[in-house]
């Protein structure tokens, strides 16, 4: 076993040399001044990341998962109506956290392989003229199908029925690897973790909250006492945290955002959609077929491969893993063992992709599928020379 290949599962992500030693420090007060000189930087970086000027950034000992569960604790009340649609396995476990937590979902079921539905979105809230719903969820990229959606288009259908409802982002494999514009969006809360764009290990769950919804607080009911952002913000105010913070993780985080923002963002997202246009000029000369439906809805951050009938895709990640020491992602939910997965977000290259390229191709040869070596490289090279 050989940990020298990069994975290619869509999180967590390869760690650059770099932040590995950022996290590695020596214990120190996390209620000193020193504390603060990561804390605050790392906060102002998220921020900028988020293209916000205006929202409050909370950093949690946790993952994306305890990020969703912040965004609803802190805002919303048992029986509260909330919008969601379901069209993959991020935005179904989102859902089921939503009803665990007595919230009224009302889903959209959409197919997997397709977007938000923000025209359905739109007539729904434009009939809801009572204003019954009070947030509406939206994953803007749908890891389990490699489906990006417009979160501007929803913000579009809200502002169109003319509806007051919030709106939250699971951006957990897409902010700091594809644009994300908090404020210009009207992005009332927006959610990441620290294993996919911001290169680090998983232990972090980061929020970011809009000024309205820090007026929500304390009219909010759901039980929260972990993740309570206003015992946050209090710890913040002094350069402590409510319990003893991830100051390691912390140190890293205040790296990773200095990291992303010194390359550009643009050129991260430039860098991003490059790389994952090889992995699709591969797919294509595989023959194959991405499960996101049209190129509108293709992630930059992971594609979903759709193996031939009676094939079990999931042979493909056993195989890299056993074989040749490389991790790809299985498929989940209802395209399990119909669809791999390929990450292709945070700290890597075009040369690094092609080596999962090339890897891919030496599985699905050694399974029996009908395809010839070098294909999908020599497709990918061609668009990485040019
Ligand atoms: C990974 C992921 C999550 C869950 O994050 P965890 O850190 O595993 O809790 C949520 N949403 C999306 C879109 C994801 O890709």
């Amino acid at each position: 076993m050989y940990f020298q290949n990069p994975v290619f599962i869509p999180g967590p992500t390869n760690m650059p040399e770099c932040l590995r030693k950022a996290i590695d420090m020596p214990s120190l007060d996390h209620r000193s001044s020193l504390f603060g000189e990561i804390l605050h930087p790392a906060l102002e970086g998220v921020k900028q990341v988020l293209k916000s000027e205006t929202a409050e950034i909370f950093v949690f000992p946790s993952t994306g998962t305890g990020g969703w569960e912040t965004a609803l604790t802190n805002t919303l009340s048992a029986g509260d109506k909330v919008l969601a649609a379901r069209n993959g396995m991020f935005s179904q476990r989102w859902i089921d956290m939503c009803q665990r937590h007595g919230l009224d979902v009302q889903v959209v079921e959409s197919p997997w392989g397709e977007g938000l539905p923000t025209d359905r979105y739109e007539e729904i809230l434009t009939a809801d003229t009572a204003h019954q719903i009070k947030v509406v969820l939206a994953t803007h990229n749908e890891t389990a199908t490699g489906v990006v959606s417009d979160i501007a288009a929803v913000r579009n259908a809200l502002d169109a029925a003319n509806h007051p409802a919030l709106l939250y982002v699971d951006g957990v494999s897409s902010i700091g690897s594809m644009d994300f514009r908090m404020d210009e969006w009207g992005v009332d809360i927006a959610i990441a973790g620290s294993q996919k764009g911001f290169m680090l290990p998983v232990g972090l769950a980061i929020v970011g909250f809009s000024p309205k919804t820090m007026g929500m607080l304390d009219s909010a009911t759901l039980p929260r006492t972990f993740f309570d952002i206003r015992d946050m913000a209090k710890g913040y105010a002094n350069n402590a945290y409510p319990y003893t913070p991830a100051v390691g993780l912390l140190n890293g985080l205040k790296m990773a955002t200095e990291m992303l923002l010194s390359e550009g963002l643009e050129n991260v997202f430039d860098r991003h959609h490059r790389i994952a246009s090889g992995v699709r000029a591969a797919v294509k000369a595989w023959g194959l077929d991405l499960c996101a439906v049209s190129p509108d809805l293709y992630s930059d951050t992971v594609s979903a491969i759709c193996t031939p009938d009676g094939f079990n895709a999931t042979d493909i990640a056993t195989h890299a893993a056993d074989k040749y020491d490389v991790a790809f992602g299985v498929g989940l939910g209802d395209v399990a063992g119909k669809a791999f997965r390929i990450g292709h977000l945070g700290s890597l290259t075009d040369v690094m992709a092609l080596s999962g390229i090339a890897t891919a191709e030496m599985c699905m040869v050694d399974l029996g599928l009908d395809i010839q070596l070098g294909v999908g490289v020599a497709a990918a090279q061609e668009l990485y020379r040019a």
